[in-house]
């Protein structure tokens, strides 16, 4: 078996037994494979190995990858989970079947406005700063709501959930301390009368603590690909 392949297996199984411990069915939480930095091969490797989510943070490198894997397009979805610029919005409402780092309204009405309509809406999470650092990527988390409310009226999009990533944690317990925050803003949200099913949160170093706080798909790279090389990229 390819590294690929078994380090995928692993992932699973990290999984399923948090799953297990959280007495949550390993079937509710969805796994997404996240391949910035690594080409086309290895999403083909994983894809071959039972893997069909994939996720991208880096738009020219995703739609050059994107565009050689043509063949197993319509058999995986692509979540784009980088920074997102007001600029740069018509390609990923064109090749993305989800967005989850929507983290204002201006950007949400660009990629409803250019989304096409053949592809049916596009499926979006809010980005939350869950963390309260200003110098952190997400909306606050008393913004939320109100964004919310607006996403949730443009034509093109579905609003899903939401999305986090917090500050690194050495221990579980303090790995759920941001992850409880999102799913209680997350709950507060459906009181509100959203119809979400996607709670984003848990990579490689924190899918426990996540899935014990009730993520519904975990993010996943180096675990699965191995350490990206920035200065390659
Ligand atoms: C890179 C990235 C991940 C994957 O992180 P790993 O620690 O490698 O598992 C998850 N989510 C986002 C938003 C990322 O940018």
């Amino acid at each position: 078996m390819s590294d690929i392949a078994s380090q995928l297996d692993t992932v699973r199984e990290r999984i399923a037994q948090a799953a297990s411990a959280a007495h949550r069915p390993a079937s509710s939480v969805a796994l997404m494979a996240v391949s910035k930095t690594f080409p086309a091969e290895a999403v083909r490797e994983a894809y071959e190995h039972g893997q069909t989510i994939f996720g991208e943070s880096y738009l020219q490198e995703a739609l050059q990858k994107l565009d050689s894997l043509t063949d197993i397009r319509t058999a995986t979805t692509w979540h784009f989970i980088g920074p997102v610029q007001s600029n740069k919005t018509r390609p990923i409402a064109e090749r993305f079947d989800w967005v989850h780092s929507v983290d204002r309204l201006k950007i949400a009405e660009r990629l409803s406005a250019q989304r096409p309509e053949a592809l049916g809406p596009l499926n979006i999470c809010i980005q939350v700063n869950t963390s309260g650092e200003s110098t952190k990527s997400g909306l606050a988390a008393d913004e939320v709501r109100s964004v919310a409310k607006s996403i949730a009226m443009l034509p093109h999009l579905t609003l899903r959930g939401l999305m986090a990533i917090p500050e690194p944690a050495d221990t579980i317990e303090a790995q759920r301390v941001p992850h409880r925050a999102l799913r209680e803003l997350f709950e507060q949200l459906r009181a509100d009368g959203h119809a979400l099913d996607t709670l984003s949160m848990g990579m490689s170093s924190d899918l426990e603590a996540a899935v014990l706080e009730g993520a519904t798909i975990v993010r996943i790279g180096t675990a699965i690909f191995g350490v990206r090389d920035y200065a390659a990229h």
